[in-house]
This record gives C-alpha cells, sequence and structure tokens, in this order.
C-alpha cells in the first residue's frame, strides 16, 4: 500500500470546543485526535462532517426477568459510526461504565482500525451497562438475547456484524447467532464473529488480538532495535486480551515483570511464568486474586513499574494527564481501546515514547473476525496455521504502512494512524459520493 501523501487543500474545521473540554470522556479523546489529522491532511469539510458523526446510534431499554423474580431494566446501545468501507463491524461489551459516549468513541476507533487493516468493513460497537460479574449464567443468556432481538434489524451478514468485547466472549456470540437465527428464520452464522468454533467460529480467532499486539510490538522494537531477550513487558489486564498478549510476549523470550487484573496488580522483576498466572485464573474464577508468584502492588504503581514494554490491555484513560510523566516504558503497545488520553499522548510524546496505536495494536481480533466471517459464507474452513499467517502478514503489512505514513509526515504513530485511515475512509466517501 502506498505512503499516505498530505496535500494541502481547504482548511479542515476544528472539533466543538465544548467536546473538548472533558478529556475523560472517550469520545472527546478520540476528536481530538481526529481533528489534529483532520487538520494536517488538510480534509476537506464535505468530508470530514461526515466522518466526525456517527450514521447512527441506536438505545434500548431491555427488561429482563432476574433470578430472584424481580424485573430489572438494563440500557443497550449499538452505535453504526461508518458503513463507508463495508458492512459495519464491532464487539458488543457488558460493563457497568457502558455509556453513549463511551460505545460512539468504540465505534469510530472500529471504523479507522477497519481500514489499517484494509479489510472491507466500516465501524460500529454496542455495549449493555451492566456488571456481569454479578449475574448468574441464566441472567446473562436472557440479556443477551433480548438484546440481539432487540436489534434484530440492525444487525445482518451484509448490514452490521457484531462480536466479542470487554466481558463478552465466545459464549455469548453463540447465543446471539442462536436468537439471531431464530428471528431470520434460517441459520446465520455469518451475522457475528468470535463464535465458537463447533458453530462456525474460526480457527485463531480467540488469540488473534493478543497475538496482533505482540507482532506489532516486535515490529516496533526491530525498528527500534530493541532485543526481546534483553527486554521487559508489564501488561495491564488480564482478560482475553492481556493474557494472550502476555504469553505471546513470554513466546518470543520478552521478560513480563508485571501483570494485573481488576483483583490486583502483581510484579515479579525476574520474570513471571505467565502459563501459571493462566493456570492460577483458570482455577480461581477467571482471577488472579491470591497470585502467589509475584509481589502484589498496586493498580497505579504497576503502570509506573520499570520496564521498557508497557501494554495497557484493561480499558479506556488508563494513562491519564495524572500519570503520563511517571510512566518509564519506552514502548507502549495499546491492547486495550482507548488507554491513553489526549494529554496523556502530549507528554509522551514529548519523553520520545513510542506509542502503537490501539487501532492498529489491537487490530488482529477484527481481522481474523473478517477471516471467520468470510468463512462462513464461503464454507470453506481454515487450519490454525493458516489464519496465523494471514493475520501477522496482515498486522505486519499495517504496521508498516502506519509506521510509514508518521515518518512521512514527521508526526507519532497515532497520528500517522489517524491520518493513514481517515484517508482510506475518506476516499470511499468520495467515491460513493452524496445526495
Ligand atoms: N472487540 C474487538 C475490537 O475492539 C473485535 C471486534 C470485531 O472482531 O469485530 O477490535
Amino acid at each position: 500500500m502506498a505512503v499516505t501523501k498530505i496535500s494541502k487543500k481547504t482548511k479542515a474545521p476544528t472539533a466543538d470546543p465544548l467536546l473538548i473540554e472533558d478529556n475523560s470522556n472517550p469520545f472527546n479523546s478520540m476528536m481530538q485526535r481526529l481533528d489534529q489529522a483532520a487538520k494536517i491532511m488538510n480534509l476537506e469539510d464535505d468530508v470530514y462532517q461526515v466522518v466526525k458523526v456517527p450514521s447512527r446510534i441506536i438505545e434500548v431499554s431491555l427488561p429482563i426477568k432476574m433470578d430472584n423474580g424481580r424485573v430489572k431494566v438494563f440500557g443497550g446501545y449499538r452505535v453504526i459510526h461508518s458503513t463507508a468501507l463495508g458492512p459495519s463491524k464491532g464487539g458488543i461489551r457488558f460493563h457497568p461504565q457502558v455509556d453513549e459516549h463511551e460505545v460512539k468513541a468504540l465505534a469510530a476507533w472500529m471504523t479507522f482500525k477497519c481500514a489499517i487493516a484494509e479489510i472491507p468493513y466500516g465501524g460500529a460497537k454496542g455495549g449493555i451497562t451492566c456488571d456481569p460479574k454479578t449475574m448468574s449464567v441464566g441472567e446473562l443468556e436472557r440479556l443477551t438475547r433480548a438484546y440481539t432481538v432487540s436489534m434484530s434489524d440492525i444487525f445482518g451478514v451484509d448490514k452490521d456484524i457484531p462480536a466479542p468485547d470487554v466481558n463478552t466472549s465466545s459464549r455469548e456470540m453463540a447465543w446471539l447467532m442462536d436468537e439471531y437465527s431464530k428471528v431470520n428464520g434460517s441459520f446465520t452464522p455469518g451475522v457475528v464473529t468470535g463464535k465458537p468454533l463447533l458453530l462456525g467460529g474460526s480457527q485463531g480467532r480467540v488469540e488473534a488480538t493478543g497475538r496482533g499486539v505482540c507482532t506489532a510490538a516486535l515490529q516496533a522494537m526491530k525498528k527500534m532495535k530493541m532485543n526481546p531477550k534483553k527486554t521487559r513487558a508489564v501488561v495491564q489486564g488480564f482478560g482475553n486480551v492481556g493474557s494472550i498478549s502476555a504469553k505471546h510476549f513470554e513466546a518470543n523470550g520478552i521478560t513480563v515483570v508485571g501483570i494485573s487484573d481488576h483483583t490486583g496488580a502483581f510484579y515479579n522483576p525476574k520474570g513471571i511464568s505467565i502459563k501459571k498466572a493462566i493456570a492460577h485464573c483458570e482455577k480461581n474464577n477467571g482471577t488472579l486474586k491470591g497470585f502467589k508468584d509475584a509481589k502484589e502492588i498496586s493498580h497505579p504503581e504497576l503502570l509506573e513499574l520499570d520496564t521498557e514494554i508497557l501494554a495497557p490491555c484493561a480499558l479506556e484513560n488508563q494513562i491519564t494527564s495524572k500519570n503520563a510523566s511517571r510512566i518509564k516504558a519506552k514502548l507502549i503497545v495499546e491492547g486495550a481501546n482507548g488507554p491513553t488520553s489526549a494529554d496523556a499522548d502530549d507528554i509522551l510524546n514529548k519523553k520520545g515514547v513510542i506509542i502503537i496505536p490501539d487501532i492498529l495494536a489491537n487490530g488482529g481480533g477484527v481481522t481474523v473476525s473478517y477471516f471467520e466471517w468470510v468463512q462462513n459464507r464461503t464454507g470453506y474452513y481454515y487450519s490454525e496455521e493458516e489464519v496465523n499467517n494471514r493475520a501477522d502478514k496482515w498486522m505486519i503489512n499495517a504496521f508498516n504502512n502506519v509506521w510509514a505514513v508518521a515518518v512521512e509526515n514527521k508526526v507519532p504513530m497515532r497520528l500517522g494512524a489517524y491520518v493513514h485511515a481517515l484517508t482510506i475512509v475518506a476516499k470511499a466517501i468520495r467515491a460513493r459520493g452524496s445526495y
């Protein structure tokens, strides 16, 4: 893919000043970066107006009969940011923090992520405001099915394709696929990705995001002349993305010295056995609580540990103007979406820290989602090796494209990623035309 050149044309508009006052709001944080990218590429207003707003916001109320016999009403969202490049794609998260602002930001990030990964999708995101840790399996199933029914005219193989995200996995995707298939009257595996293998899931999908995070880090390390064997990593978050990133770091000779999840943060300067940590989680309700092979430290301390690589793989806004100056890592690879605030970016850029931005670093997941969707449509299934080889190649290609745009325009990788993505999305919008 050719390097994106910036042409000097009409002036791009700036973000709404009311929007950029509150940096803790992920949508505002996203808009600040988008604005910067639009400005440096002199994106014409006609296109920018389209890109900066979501094309559709759906909000639903989901009354669910809880196990105690009482009805509880949950709020659910689906935001379709763009369908310029194809049907919209993006996960569904279950979390108490889910709100419209968060889902809007996450949906826009999916648009840019898919553009960078060069997969033919637009971007969307969904979420339900709930605390799955306090809910039974039956309650979660009813909630997932109710959400699916209420979104059944939104979702579709060629319309909008959900996937797992924070606190959702192949289990929820199987319920979603089953419920949608019932409503649709035919077996429709291609309506959702991240399904169990038995129901049309893809080999390699579970590992895809973490694997891609590691591949992206290894590419940056090559550029930075860092030897994996002499490199330490700290990983925040030990869910699907964090644990698998840590596993791949370890497999590539990197010493993982710090890990954490919502129950605790752990540090061992000699290195933590990720195999042991994963085994511990399997026996302990999926948590690191009580992990003995490392010293327990505080959550803020974890991010500020002495390390070369920091991989935030949890939620948004973990690295902010409050702690950015104390971050010691020289390479940050964002497994999570939006872990670094716009203000923190400025501080880290000044310190010379290289940040592989979320919309590049965690794109391995949606890339393999695309492979899953292709397999569902053709009915021909690839081996794990085929999926992994393809995914690695796509990630390396995406990394090199973003790196080249950043170098060409003398901007940090995040801005390079936004410029690159915006260039592709803008081309599609122009080519499709408007009313
Ligand atoms: N939830 C993942 C993400 O944020 C995967 C999305 C997908 O596969 O559609 O990238």
